[in-house]
């Protein structure tokens, strides 16, 4: 017999945990018929609601659910990890609370596995039920992310993924503070299968990410698996050099051939105004590297427990 492990984030998810567990166990045929057991491990990220004791009801009557909570929200990127290090399956899959990613696809993906791929992972291909501004922004950020970074990311991924053993290990051997999942998964490599399917709007509850978060969040991608910012900071340093010194002759030779009419003033203000803005910008972008090395060199603990049942 093999184990697949579920893994299921939750941040304030009570109304969502039970019907999870129904819909998960609606696979209960597919599971019997390839000799699998499952395991279920709900990571409870911090919750301020009763997910943990809905969680806890699930577990009185069923032993292979499981239950870990944070000592308080550190982030679905920190629960994920929690629940690759504790998923024991031969299989594990990554997947929301909230219905998102439909259990019903499991069997398609296990078929995938089957079929000598390491991983199968989900894709929407609809975004229909998101603001068109979101959805256009998440557009450009995944073409963006084709061009600096070199691991794949692809436009509409979800977490939603099914892995062997191999790949688990290879994600968690990636101890870094700053996850940005999307990015590991990627990077970590592996023979890929990309089942696609429509956007299902959550059950119950609402999403936990607001435009602007989704926004800073996008910026952890670029640097965590970039370093095109530094280089196109330093690519406008070369810019402006060049720029100063065509500038620096222009003044010379006009003040030979014509003397020193003290005029441009303005043009004086905006070329300081201009460049000093260009200057903060680019000292901007070295901070924002600084800041991750500096939260990465304090080795922080990625998540703390509460509570393990
Ligand atoms: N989540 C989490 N910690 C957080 C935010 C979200 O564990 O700080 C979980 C949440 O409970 C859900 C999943 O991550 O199971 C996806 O969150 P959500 O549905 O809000 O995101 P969306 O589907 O809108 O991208
Ligand atoms: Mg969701």
């Amino acid at each position: 017999m093999k184990l697949l492990s579920a893994i299921v984030p939750c941040y304030n998810e009570e109304e969502n945990v039970p019907y999870f567990y129904e819909e998960f166990l609606k696979n209960q045929e597919f599971f019997e018929k390839n000799d699998l057991e499952f395991e279920l491990w709900y990571i409870d990220d911090g919750s301020g609601d009763g997910t943990a004791e809905a969680v806890k009801k699930l577990i009185r009557k069923d032993a292979r659910v499981h239950l870990l909570s944070f000592s308080r929200n550190f982030g679905k990127e920190a629960a994920l990890y929690a629940g690759l290090q504790k998923a024991e399956g031969d299989y594990v899959a990554c997947m929301d609370a909230d219905l998102q990613d439909p259990p019903s696809l499991l069997p398609e993906m296990f078929e995938s596995l089957s079929e000598g791929y390491d991983m199968a992972a989900t894709r929407r291909v609809t975004r229909k039920g998101e603001p068109v501004i979101r959805s256009f922004f998440a557009r450009m950020f995944y073409k963006l992310m084709k061009r600096i970074s070199r691991a794949e990311m692809v436009d509409g991924a979800r977490d939603f993924r099914l892995m062997t053993r191999q790949v688990v290990d290879a994600v968690l051997s990636l101890e870094e503070y700053n996850r940005f999942t999307k990015g590991i998964f990627g990077w970590v490599g592996f023979r890929t299968k990309w089942l696609e399917f429509d956007n299902v709007e959550r059950k119950k509850g609402e999403t936990k990410w607001s435009f602007w978060k989704l926004f800073i969040y996008s910026l952890e991608g670029i640097t965590s698996f970039s370093t095109a910012p530094l280089a196109f900071a330093a690519f406008m340093g070369v810019c402006f050099c060049l720029l100063s010194f065509f500038l620096i002759i222009f003044t010379i030779v006009r003040k030979a051939m014509f003397g020193d009419p003290t005029s441009g003033w303005p043009s004086l203000v905006c070329i300081i105004s201009l460049i000093s803005g260009v200057q903060l910008f680019c000292l901007g972008i070295v901070g924002q590297y600084l800041a991750k090395t500096y939260m990465e060199v304090k080795r922080r603990p990625i998540y703390l427990v509460k509570e393990e049942i």
